[in-house]
């Protein structure tokens, strides 16, 4: 059985070319696309049910679940009306330090997608940051793409300390100022997260909630008892505003090198019912309920 997942889904008339190189955004009409082609493939059902088969020992023929990680607000407009137009319920995954408000700029990696959109430089110095880069050239759009993602990935797997240094490092280097970024994140919806009251009432249509942790950090990167809280406490949030249901967790990033044998113990042993990857695959009896393997969608292998 097979779980595909989404994260943010944009209006067209604000989809522009930068969006379109970043794997985790899809336009409405990408969207709709990608669902009606799905549709017309599986039997689409909540993840819920598809762990509760797996945990029961049989598999539900062309099974397949949605997921939306992150929970930004656009979602709301531009993928919920799809979802219900195929009568499919999916699990939003939240970052629960994000739901307070109608956060804009929670997310190091979109502030720092927000400074490379706004640098004028034609290069940045990355000799001392980044391994194997020296000078990149960020003239274009794909320019400054590629160095962003080369630049994720990296930080990714640094501990949080390091991380939010280059961070600070790249904004000099790029000279964007934090208020530059706040500024424009703030006149461009797409940055904004759900709050509690838009999850409440997404629960109301029958879609899932499932933790993300706090604050999306890496969690094989945090001291341990920090990890923990990440795991434990967005899981008693969560059910103190939304009410104790079924209630599953994802791996912020999700790949291999993202969560450790202990995190795994940790998520395992803290009440929840599965935990989901980006680990590409599809989900069998023999699967672990607390490493179910996702599908990661984007322009390229959705359409
Ligand atoms: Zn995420």
């Amino acid at each position: 059985m097979k779980i595909f997942t989404f994260h943010n889904v944009i209006e067209d008339q604000n989809y522009d070319s930068f969006d379109a190189g970043l794997f985790t955004r899809l336009s409405a009409t990408e969207f709709r696309k990608a669902i009606k082609y799905l549709q017309s493939k599986y039997n689409f059902i909540s993840l819920s049910k598809m762990v509760a088969a797996l945990n029961e020992g049989y598999l539900i023929p062309n099974a397949a679940a949605i997921t939306f990680d992150d929970c930004y607000h656009s979602v709301i407009q531009s993928a919920f009306p799809v979802l219900e137009s195929f009568e499919i319920l999916a699990t939003l995954f939240a970052i629960t330090s994000y739901l307070d408000s109608h956060s804009i700029t929670c997310f190091k990696f979109d502030q720092l997608e927000i400074a490379f959109r706004l640098s004028k430089r034609a290069s940045i110095d990355c000799t001392d940051i980044l391994p194997n880069f020296q000078y990149v050239n960020i003239n274009s759009v794909s320019d400054k793409l590629n160095c962003l993602w080369n630049l994720k990935n990296y930080l990714k797997i640094l501990p949080k300390n390091i991380s939010d240094d280059i961070f600070y490092t790249i904004l000099e280097r790029l000279k964007v100022s934090e208020d530059m970024i706040i500024d424009y994140a703030s006149k461009h919806s797409k940055y904004r997260s759900m709050n509690w009251n838009d999850l409440c009432e997404a629960k109301d249509k029958g879609h899932l909630i499932g933790s993300h942790t706090i604050t999306h950090s890496t969690l094989t990167q945090l001291p341990i008892n920090e990890a923990y809280a990440e795991i434990v406490q967005s899981r008693l949030s969560i059910i103190n505003q939304l009410g104790g249901d079924w209630l599953p967790f994802a791996y912020p990033y999700g790949k291999e090198e993202h969560f450790s044998p202990e995190i795994h113990r940790i998520v395992s042993s803290s009440g929840y019912d599965c935990a989901v990857t980006t680990i590409s695959g599809v989900n069998t009896i023999e699967t672990d309920k607390f490493r179910m393997c996702r599908f990661e969608l984007d322009q390229d292998t959705c359409i």
